[in-house]
């Protein structure tokens, strides 16, 4: 049986840590789904068009790479997806906190479906999406906290969007 996982995130926006995630995850698994998440929580900063689109720059030469969005139970998706892993990075103690109850209640929920999480490398361990959108909010250069594929001057936030001319 195909060894699907599914990568579930906010992505907003997508930086070197998730990409090296999954560029790590690829021996692992016939097929990663990054599955961009409509947190219910979150404020989003890029609108879901645009973070699937600069996601599918990165990996517009893996054909094993799908890139998708969903909304409501990360596990009732991968079970529409015949996904049978979940992915995610670890980065610091407080990532595992969190993590290690959103795997136990998704295992509660879905026995069949294995959380597999993969160490961020040290380099890696401070980067997180909601630093590279303050960096980008403020003027600054974030790009190298982004893929090269990614060029941030080419997006908008939605709120620059909204006030585009051709609105
Ligand atoms: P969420 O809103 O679900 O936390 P994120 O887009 O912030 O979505 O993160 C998606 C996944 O990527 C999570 O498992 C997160 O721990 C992981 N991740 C984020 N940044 C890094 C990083 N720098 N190194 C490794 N994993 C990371």
């Amino acid at each position: 049986m195909k060894k699907i996982a599914v990568f579930p995130g906010s992505f907003d926006p997508f930086t070197i840590g998730h990409e090296a995630i999954i560029r790590r995850a690829m021996s692992l698994f016939d097929e990663i789904i990054i599955a961009v998440g409509g947190n219910a929580l979150k404020k989003n900063y890029y609108s879901l068009n645009t973070r699937k689109e600069m996601i599918r720059k990165v990996f517009k030469n893996e054909p094993r790479i799908i890139i998708d969005h969903y909304e409501g139970l990360t596990v009732d998706y991968c079970k529409k997806k015949d996904a049978g892993y979940l992915l995610r990075g670890l980065r610091t103690a407080a990532d595992f906190e969190f993590e290690r109850a959103i795997g136990q209640v998704n295992k509660a929920m879905a026995p069949g479906i294995e959380t597999v999480f993969l160490l961020t490398v040290p380099e890696h361990s401070f980067i997180n999406s909601t630093i590279v959108r303050d960096i980008i909010r403020s003027g600054g250069d974030a790009s190298k906290f982004v893929p090269g594929a990614i060029n941030l001057k080419d997006y908008k936030s939605i709120e620059a969007e909204a006030f585009s001319p051709e609105n």
